[in-house]
């Protein structure tokens, strides 16, 4: 019995990797590395460099390794970037979805975890959001994702492919064991972003929009660590194995916090300022958006072990001072 992890060479796959090895499963990566690195899957891992569009791959893979349940994380994460190409979006997050549930239902899989994000719920009427508010995306990133929510759940109900789909608020932090962690060079995400300025990688950093309706003016956002994150996978896991009912999970801790705020906390883990210019709101941008996470703890028995931003911070800056002296070596 493998576990098959689309996507296991990225950032947040390569730590589900890590979760199952250290638990002693088999995992076969499927990852196509235009991305991902390999050097960033746990060596107990086995790796196919391919996509996750080529179904007669996918079924090959399955029957091979005795898949019995995937967890797909492979595709494109940059809500500006699906701004400006929506159609790559729905190429790489939508139609090729379709490809890899029409290889695992004609294999005879039946359990599929799918990275899913908050950005389906585009600016939501109500802050927390929970999963019962009706999705209203505002980037394609955001549709390409709630198209493959949509597939899952008529696929569930067709050929009983059972599935459990999580939807992330703002992914951030590294491995506690210094394993892995946010490696893209050019990656746009806050966090990193930030302890990049810090660490003089770049010589300043903008922050999008003051003049949100928030306390301070800039977006705020619900971060959590990559690890509770994966923690959550591994419930889910469980879950499905056990034969539970599918369905949509918020993943975040319940609090927001600034585009300013965290950048603080970036300061404060340096012990120094950040550059920054404030700049005009970036396309796509929900002013905030703060998880509603009681389901997942009740149903999939979640309990969340590093919610707090400092924590997040610091270990995000490890992980940056780590690629650092790697580059320079
Ligand atoms: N942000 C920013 N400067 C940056 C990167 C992000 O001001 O260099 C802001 C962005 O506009 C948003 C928040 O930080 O309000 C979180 O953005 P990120 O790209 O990290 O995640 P997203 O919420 O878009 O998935």
């Amino acid at each position: 019995m493998a576990v098959l992890v689309t996507g296991g060479a990225g950032y947040i796959g390569s730590h589900m990797v890590l979760a199952l090895t250290d638990a002693g499963q088999d995992v076969v990566v499927l990852d196509n590395l235009t991305t991902g690195f390999a050097w960033a899957i746990a060596p107990q891992a086995k790796l196919v460099q391919g996509d996750i569009g080529d179904e007669a791959l996918v079924e090959h893979i399955i029957k091979t390794h005795n898949v019995d349940a995937v967890v797909h994380f492979a595709g494109s994460i940059v809500v500006p970037e699906s701004v400006v190409d929506p159609l790559g979006y729905y190429l790489n997050n939508t139609v090729k979805s379709r490809a890899l549930m029409a290889a695992v239902v004609k294999a005879g899989v039946r359990n599929f975890i799918f990275s899913s994000t908050a950005a389906v719920y585009g600016n939501p009427k109500t802050q927390p959001v929970f999963e019962t508010e009706l999705p209203s995306p505002i980037s394609p990133y955001g549709t390409s994702k709630l198209m493959t929510e949509m597939m899952l759940r008529d696929s569930h109900l067709a050929y009983g492919l059972n599935y459990v789909a999580l939807r992330y608020f703002n992914v951030a932090g590294a491995d506690p064991k210094g394993r892995s962690g946010q490696s893209t060079p050019r990656a746009t995400h806050l966090i990193k972003v930030a302890c990049q300025t810090v660490l003089g990688q770049r010589a300043s950093m903008d922050v999008f929009g003051t003049d949100y309706d928030t306390h301070d003016g800039t977006c705020l956002r619900d971060y959590i660590h990559v690890s509770d994150l994966i923690s959550a996978h591994m419930d889910a896991l469980a879950y499905l194995r056990k034969g539970g009912e599918s369905g949509i999970f918020n993943c975040g801790y319940g609090k927001g916090y600034s585009v300013l705020e965290v950048i603080g906390a970036v300061e404060k883990a340096f012990g120094g300022p950040v550059n920054k210019k404030l700049v005009p709101r970036r396309a796509g941008d929900p002013a905030a958006i703060v998880a509603g996470a009681s389901r997942v703890r009740e149903i999939l028995g979640w309990e969340p072990k590093y919610a707090d931003l400092d924590l997040i911070v610091n270990s995000a800056l490890a992980w940056e001072r780590h690629l650092q002296r790697r580059n320079a070596a």
